[in-house]
Formats: structure tokens, sequence, C-alpha cells
């Protein structure tokens, strides 16, 4: 940590906040300035009382503390230069290959479910979505079929070769959940839920990890370090849109997000664009969007027959325009470098 102390400071002020610092655990290196002094202070704050709040119990003394190092470890790409790829099933999500995950919101039937999963599949997708286990605003609407949405979802990937991704709600869901999915998603209502993390590290299974509604970049990246620092190196960051003052959407998806993640991790990032917009008609240009940012996956939600859908049937794409998209996002896919 660095700690500036305020201008013109006596010896005795400076003599109390060294006391301290040492008294925290730490060793501090003195830097006298012209005006101020700045105190370096070594030491490891897994261990020790964080140095965070010298500054509100000395605030005639104080000016501001810093930390030298980024507060993720794992994650960063200090830690780890190269780019990490996951691995799901044959497939390596944050290489060459651009890969796009799609499907409905909830696993309805095994009807909606395969006719789907062959659709996307012969669009050229690669994981199939669906979500067994909804996290709904109101208790009074569907919830998810559970189980018997899992088992349609181990149907559809036997059937189409797809690899299939859901979301974990609960921690007591962890192995029943991990026994099903390829991809476990925790979802944007969860991103804070630090055991639900846990739980889902310790699975093994690599894990897709949504930006939640309200979550700083740094937060987010210190959620996945949950992830990461429980022995499960396969994450992946989701930005799927953040809460702000815009109505026209459903959240403001934060594009920026791609390049910043990319800069200050190694994981793979993949866009969300169907949560993002809450609209069908923005999908198509939210994802050429994210394609040329340089996001690693897609996670789009299909349906058959939309406007029937028993959860975000206003965000769906139909299969029809779904296969166009495909068709359209070819050619930047090969722009930027990516097959
Ligand atoms: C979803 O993918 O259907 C979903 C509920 O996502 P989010 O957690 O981003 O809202
Ligand atoms: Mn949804």
């Amino acid at each position: 940590m660095i700690i500036v102390l305020k201008p013109g400071i006596s010896r005795k002020q400076e003599t109390t906040i060294l006391k301290e610092i040492r008294k925290r655990g730490y060793k501090p290196h003195v830097m006298r300035g012209v005006a101020r002094i700045v105190i370096g202070a070594i030491g490891d704050e897994l261990t020790h009382q964080s140095l965070e709040t010298l500054g509100a119990v000395f605030p005639q003394i104080v000016e501001s503390v810093m930390p030298v190092q980024r507060r993720y470890k794992l994650i960063s790409r200090e830690a780890h230069p190269q780019n990490s790829t996951v691995r799901v099933r044959e497939h390596s999500i944050g290489g060459k290959k651009f890969h796009v995950m799609a499907g409905p919101c909830s696993v309805e039937s095994e009807k909606q479910l395969l006719t789907t999963a062959e659709a996307v599949r012969a669009a050229g997708a690669t994981v199939l979505r669906g979500g067994a286990f909804k996290p709904r605003t109101s208790p009074y609407e569907f919830q998810g079929l559970g189980q018997k949405g899992l088992k349609l979802l181990a149907k559809a990937r036997k059937e189409t070769g797809l690899a299939v991704i859901t979301e974990l709600l609960s921690e007591n869901h962890a192995e029943l959940v991990a026994e099903y999915a390829d991809i476990i998603q925790i979802g944007a209502r969860n991103a804070h839920n630090f055991q639900l993390l846990i739980a889902a590290a310790k699975t093994g299974k690599p894990v897709l990890l949504k930006r939640g509604l309200s979550m700083k970049i740094e937060e987010w990246l210190l959620a996945g370090e949950y992830v990461l620092s429980n022995e499960n190196s396969n994450l992946m960051f989701c930005e799927r849109g953040i809460r702000t003052f815009e109505t026209y959407t459903r959240n403001t998806l934060d594009l920026a997000a791609i390049p910043i993640i990319k800069q200050e991790s190694h994981c793979p990032i993949v866009i969300d664009p169907s949560q993002g917009a809450g609209r069908a008609d923005l999908v198509k240009a939210m994802c050429k969007g994210a394609v040329a940012m340089g996001a690693d996956a897609l996670l789009i939600e299909v349906h058959p027959n939309p406007a029937e859908a028993w959860s975000d049937g206003t965000q769906q794409l139909s299969l029809a325009v779904f296969a166009e998209l495909m068709q359209e996002l070819r050619p930047l896919i090969l722009a930027v470098g990516r097959e």
C-alpha cells in the first residue's frame, strides 16, 4: 500500500502513523518529498488487518491510501500474460475460433428445446443454452422445469452434439447441475453470491460469470477471482448489460467491457446481447458490435416461437432470424482474424 500524508504534519503525527502501520503488521518505508511524506507499507493483506481504514481513522494525518497491485491476482494479465482458453467438450473458447452459444431463455418442453437445438446447430452454434432453474423477478412467474429441464438439455446434447450451458441458482443444486451441464452459468443476480461462486468452482466445470446488474468491472473481476482461487481456472466473463437510466433498452450493454476485460484479465469474454437489449430487433447489431470489439463468443436467446415464450419473449430471436444473423456474422468474424 502507498500512504500519502497531508502536507505540514508534525513529527509526532508521523510517528503515530508509523507506529500504527507497524502495529498492523506492515513494514513502513518513508519517502520525504518537498511538501509531503509518502509511506510505502510492505506486508501481506491476507494475513494482516487492511491499511485501507487509515484515512478514516487518522483524517488529520492521512490524505490517501492506494494499493500498489491490482486487488485481483490470479485473474490479472500480470499473473498470466497469454490469453486463457476454456475447454468445453471438444471446443476451446477464447482461442482463434469464435463461438456462438444459443438457445431458449428457458427450457419449456422437449419439442421446443430439440427444435431449437437442431436449428442453432445447423446455423453454426456450438453450445446450447437453456435455463432449467430460472431467476425470475416475481415468484408468480415461470421458475423453470428444474431437473426435468436438465434432462431435456442432456437429451438435446446427445441428439445434436452441442455442448450445454445452464444456470446454477443455488449451492444446493451445484452437484445436480454439474452432472448435466458442460458450462455452469452464474447469472447477473448472483454475481455477488460468493458462496455460490465457490460451489460452482468446486464442481470443476467451466464457469460463465455474468456481470451483476450494477457491478463495477473491478467487482466483477474480483468475483471471478473467487472461481480461480478455488482451483478452477476455466472461467469466462459475460457482459449482459448493466442498469442505467436508459429505458429504450432493458439494460445498457457495456461494450467497453470487452477491451477492458482483455486488458485486465486473461479470461475469455462473452457477450449476451439478449438480456442487454431486451429487444429482438437490436440483437443483430449488438452481436456485430461485439465481434468487432474482440469478444470471444456470443450467448444469444433463440426460440421457435418467441411470442409464446414462457420467459423473455421480447428479446428472443426466431430460428430464421438467428440463421440470418449467423450468415451476417461470418465475414465479420473472418475480418477480425477469427474463424
Ligand atoms: C438468462 O440468461 O436467461 C438470464 C437470466 O440472464 P441474466 O442473469 O444475465 O439476467
Ligand atoms: Mn433470459
